[in-house]
C-alpha cells in the first residue's frame, strides 16, 4: 500500500505523510536525503522510488523511533545519531519502556497478551540486514549544492538529531522540539536539563542565522523562537500542571499531559512522567 500525501515543505523539501508522522525528501543536485523510513504501514521504499529514479539516495533517521524507523529495513544502510545507533535489545531505551510496560500490562491484565502482534508491529522496529553507521554532533551530508549539518538535540531520545541547511536557514527539526514533544519515552531525561539543551542548542542556530524549524508531527513550520519559549514552558512544569494523569504500568511515576496555549505559536503540549520534572 501506497497512499502517501506528498506536500512540499521548503525549496526542494516534499513531507511523505503517513497517518500521524511526515517522513521528508530533500534533494540536491546529486543526491536525495530521505530523513525517516516512517510506520511502515505505507510502502516508503516504492513511494521514494517513484519520486526518484535517477540519484543516489541517503537515508538518515532523526532518532530511533518506530514511527520514525520502521521502514528501515527495506534500505541497505540507515545513518543515526550514534546515541541512537540501535542494538534491538532492551539497551535501547526505547525498547526497554516497551518491554517494562507491555511485561507489566501482560501481568496486570492477561487478556491485553492479544495486542501482542500488534505492539511487535507497531512499537518493535525489525532489524533485518540494514547497515547502521552513526552520525556525530557536526557532521556534514553533501547532497551537492545542498549541504545539510547534523546537530544534536537530546532529550525525547538520546540520540536524537537535527539537520541544518545554513544556506537555506532552516532546520529539519525530528521530533527533537515540537508542538507536543514527548518526554516520557527517555524516562530518564530530567525537564529542567532538557529546558537546558533546548536554550543552548537556541543560542547557536540564532547566532548561525537560522531562521525555520520543521518538525515531524507539525501541521507548519515555526519560527526557530519556539525553542526558547519551549523550553520556558518546560522549565515550568510540574505533575500538578498536567491535564491529565494516569498510573501506567511498569513505570517509575505517573504519566502526565500538559498542554498550554501560545498567542505566539499555537500550542505547546508535553507528554511527561512526573518525576521528570523533580528539581535537582
Ligand atoms: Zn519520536
Ligand atoms: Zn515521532
Amino acid at each position: 500500500m501506497s497512499i502517501y500525501q506528498i506536500q512540499k515543505i521548503f525549496d526542494d523539501v516534499r513531507g511523505l505523510n503517513e497517518m500521524m508522522v511526515t517522513s521528508f525528501l530533500i534533494e540536491g543536485k546529486d543526491k536525495v536525503l530521505l530523513l525517516d523510513t516512517g510506520m511502515d504501514i505505507f510502502n516508503i521504499k516504492k513511494q521514494v522510488l517513484k519520486m526518484n529514479k535517477k540519484k543516489d539516495l541517503v537515508v538518515v533517521n532523526s532518532h530511533f523511533h518506530p514511527d520514525h524507523s520502521n521502514g528501515n529495513n527495506k534500505f541497505d544502510k540507515i545513518l543515526i545519531g550514534e546515541k541512537d545507533l540501535p542494538t534491538f535489545t532492551t539497551n535501547d531505551v526505547y525498547f526497554k519502556l516497551v518491554d517494562d510496560i507491555s511485561s507489566a500490562l501482560y501481568k496486570q491484565y492477561p487478556k491485553t497478551k492479544l495486542l501482542k502482534p500488534v505492539i511487535k508491529k507497531l512499537l518493535i522496529t525489525k532489524e533485518g540486514k540494514t547497515e547502521y553507521v552513526p552520525l556525530k554532533d557536526g557532521d556534514k551530508i553533501d547532497l551537492g549544492k545542498k549541504e545539510f549539518i547534523v546537530k544534536d538535540f537530546p532529550g525525547h531520545t538520546p540520540g536524537s538529531i537535527t539537520l541544518l541547511n545554513k544556506k537555506e536557514h532552516y532546520i529539519m527539526m525530528g521530533d527533537a522540539c515540537n508542538m507536543g514533544t514527548w518526554m516520557w519515552t527517555n524516562p530518564d531525561c530530567n525537564l529542567h536539563d532538557y529546558a537546558d539543551t533546548a536554550r543552548a542548542y537556541y543560542k547557536d542556530v540564532k547566532r548561525d542565522g537560522y531562521k525555520k524549524m520543521r518538525g515531524s508531527h507539525e501541521p507548519f513550520t515555526h519560527k526557530i523562537s519556539f525553542i526558547k519559549d519551549y523550553a520556558a514552558w518546560i522549565d515550568k512544569l510540574t505533575p500538578e500542571k498536567a491535564i491529565f494523569k494516569a498510573n501506567m504500568p511498569g513505570a517509575k511515576s505517573q504519566f502526565c499531559i500538559a498542554v498550554s496555549p501560545s498567542i505566539k505559536h499555537g500550542v505547546y503540549t508535553c507528554f511527561y512522567f512526573a518525576h521528570q520534572c523533580e528539581k535537582k
